[in-house]
């Protein structure tokens, strides 16, 4: 065999590597398992965002905490001056009443909201509990898909070995020359070498002028150039 019969069987090895590889990178066990994997990502994504809001609502309710302390000692001085001074006349006595009244309408206010973001903090709080119960079913069944994929992985593995050794043999009688050029054109034609076809190329299907074929024929190595795949005959 010449070179570039030597480079063809060599192809033929090689096209049977990267069709392996490309089933491992295929598998649909890999695949189910990359989704779990993203999905289990997005819940502990979740999970955060739901911790944070709820440690916010927790400081708001202190901040509302503090604000209802004041307000109440307010009202109590307000009654202890009222007691105190009680009012001269009508007038004062409406302006006790608003006054009392205004600190009255912001404890509603505060009690309100505090109500709200408890309720809230508690949806949160389930949701969070819903969500660690889906991820104990999502990680195991992550679990058994790995340990099956674990499985079919080796086999492959064991195939990709055999398979490998046989392309890295068949490669100590190929020249670097050759070598480089078959991985240059493989870069972007796969596989990288065609035969003739009909006088076209096999690779992409074009027709050679006749001069290429030509040269073809007379066993000149020659490049398709629409794909750029080396010919054989
Ligand atoms: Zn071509």
């Amino acid at each position: 065999m010449n070179q570039f019969e030597l480079l063809w069987d060599y192809q033929q090895a090689d096209v049977e590597v990267d069709k392996v590889k490309k089933d491992i990178a295929r598998s649909p066990q890999r695949l189910k398992l990359l989704k779990l994997r993203d999905n289990i990502k997005e819940q502990q994504n979740f999970l955060k965002t739901l911790e944070s809001e709820v440690i916010a609502m927790l400081d708001r309710i202190d901040v509302l905490q503090d604000a209802i302390g004041i307000h109440e000692d307010q009202l109590k001085q307000l009654q202890t001056k009222v007691q105190e001074q009680p009012p001269a006349n009508s007038q004062q006595a409406r302006e006790y009443v608003q006054e009392t009244q205004k600190i009255i309408n912001s404890l509603g206010d505060f009690d309100q909201e505090t109500r709200r973001i408890r309720k809230d903090a508690a949806d949160r709080d389930k949701k969070q509990r819903d969500i660690k119960r889906l991820a104990v079913k999502i990680k195991t069944e992550f679990d058994t898909i790995r340990d099956e994929y674990n499985m079919e992985f080796e086999q492959k593995s064991e195939e990709l070995r055999r398979l490998q050794s046989i392309v890295d043999e068949k490669a100590k009688a190929i020249d670097k020359e050759a070598m480089d050029e078959y991985n240059a054109v493989k870069q972007h034609s796969v596989p990288p070498m065609a035969k003739l076809v009909n006088d076209r190329c096999g690779g992409c299907n074009m027709s050679f002028p006749s001069s290429v074929l030509h040269a073809i024929k007379s066993g000149k190595k020659v490049e398709c150039e629409t794909c750029g795949r080396m010919i054989i005959l």
